[in-house]
C-alpha cells in the first residue's frame, strides 16, 4: 500500500457532518503488523521522511506543523517519539501545552501558539495545542470562567468564534508557507481503560498515571462530542484532519509518517540551484583545499 493512500483513508478535509462512529478505532487497513508489508511500509517511510526533511531544511521556504490530539494514554507521545526517529532532531521543535499559567491567561487563547509555530524549513510538533480550547475547554466551562473574557463575547456561539478563530489562524498559516497537518488519536474507551490498568499494574509506568486521568475519563462522551464538532468545524483542505485509528500504537505511527510522507510529496522541497558563478567558486576552493593536503588529492 502505498503512504499516500493510507493517509488518504483517513484524512479529513472538509464536511460539518463529520461522524465520529464511522472510524474504527482498531481498524488497520488490512495491514498485520506481523507481515512484511507494514514492517516495510514504515522502514520506508522513515527513510523518505529523513531525505524530505533535510530538503525543507535546506530549501528553507515550508515548515510543517504537526498537531496532535487525543485522550490520555492514546500514545501521543510515543508517536512523537516514533516520528522524531525519522527526522534529524535539528530541524524539528517539539511543544506540549499544559493548561495555561497567569501571564497566558491574560492573552487571548491563540497566544502561546502563535509564538512558536514553526518557522521556514522546520518542523514543528505541538502536543496538544490550541484545540484544547475547544475540548478540555469547553467540556468545563468554567475553565472559560477563568479567562476573564468580556461577557458579551463569552455567549453560547462562543465555540463557533473559537472555530472561526481557529480557521482563520490556520488559513494565515496555510497561506505563508506551513503546512498544518493534524491528528486525533483515535482510542476507543476500553483500550484507554487497558492502557490506564497497565500503567497501575507496571511499576516503571505508574508515574504516567494520574487519578486526574480517571477525572476526565469519566467525561468520555462529552469528549467525544467536542472531537467530533471541532473536526467537523476545523476540517479544510489546507488544514486536514486525520483520524487515526490508534489501538494499535504500531498503526497510528504508520498512518502519521504516511500522511507527513504525503505532505512531503506536494510540497516537493529541493536543494537550493548552485549557479555558474558559485559552481567556479567552489571549484577553485576545491583545488586551494586539495593542493593544501599534504601530498594533494586528485
Ligand atoms: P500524558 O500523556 O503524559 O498524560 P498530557 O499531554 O496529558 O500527557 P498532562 O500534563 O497530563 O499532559 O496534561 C496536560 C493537561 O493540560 C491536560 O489535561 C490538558 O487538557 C490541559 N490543557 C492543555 N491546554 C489547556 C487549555 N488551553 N486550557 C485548559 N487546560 C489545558
Ligand atoms: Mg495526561
Amino acid at each position: 500500500m502505498k503512504a499516500e493512500d493510507l493517509a488518504a483513508r483517513y484524512r479529513i478535509d472538509k464536511g460539518k457532518d463529520f461522524r465520529l462512529d464511522k472510524v474504527d478505532p482498531s481498524d488497520t487497513a488490512g495491514l498485520d503488523i506481523e507481515k512484511d508489508e507494514a514492517k516495510e511500509l514504515l522502514a520506508e517511510n522513515l527513510d523518505d521522511m529523513r531525505k524530505q526533511q533535510e530538503r525543507l531544511y535546506a530549501e528553507g521556504k515550508w515548515s510543517i506543523l504537526i498537531i496532535l490530539q487525543a485522550m490520555d494514554a492514546a500514545g501521543k507521545d510515543s508517536a512523537i517519539e516514533h516520528v522524531l526517529s525519522g527526522i534529524n532532531p535539528q530541524g524539528c521543535d517539539v511543544h506540549s501545552f499544559k493548561a495555561p499559567g497567569p501571564v497566558e491567561l491574560n492573552h487571548n487563547f491563540l497566544w502561546r501558539h502563535q509564538l512558536v509555530v514553526p518557522p521556514r524549513g522546520r518542523i514543528g510538533i505541538f502536543n496538544r495545542s490550541h484545540y484544547e480550547e475547544v475540548l478540555v475547554v469547553r467540556v468545563h466551562p468554567e475553565l472559560l470562567e477563568a479567562q476573564s473574557l468580556p461577557e458579551e463575547l463569552a455567549g453560547k456561539d462562543i465555540w463557533e468564534t473559537r472555530f472561526e478563530d481557529i480557521r482563520n489562524f490556520e488559513s494565515q498559516l496555510a497561506n505563508n508557507g506551513t503546512v498544518v497537518l493534524k491528528f486525533f488519536l483515535h482510542t476507543s474507551k476500553d483500550e484507554q481503560a487497558r492502557r490506564f490498568i497497565d500503567r497501575i499494574d507496571e511499576e516503571d509506568k505508574n508515574w504516567k498515571f494520574s487519578p486526574s486521568d480517571m477525572a476526565e475519563r469519566a467525561f468520555w462522551d462529552d469528549y467525544m462530542h467536542a472531537y467530533e464538532d471541532m473536526i467537523g468545524n476545523t476540517a479544510r483542505p489546507h488544514a486536514p484532519w486525520f483520524v487515526v485509528p490508534s489501538n494499535n500504537k504500531w498503526f497510528s505511527r504508520l498512518v502519521i509518517a504516511a500522511a507527513l510522507v504525503s505532505a512531503f510529496k506536494e510540497i516537493d522541497p529541493k536543494f537550493p540551484d548552485v549557479s555558474d558563478d558559485e559552481k567556479r567558486r567552489m571549484k577553485e576552493a576545491r583545488e586551494i583545499l586539495a593542493a593544501e593536503i599534504e601530498g594533494g588529492r586528485k
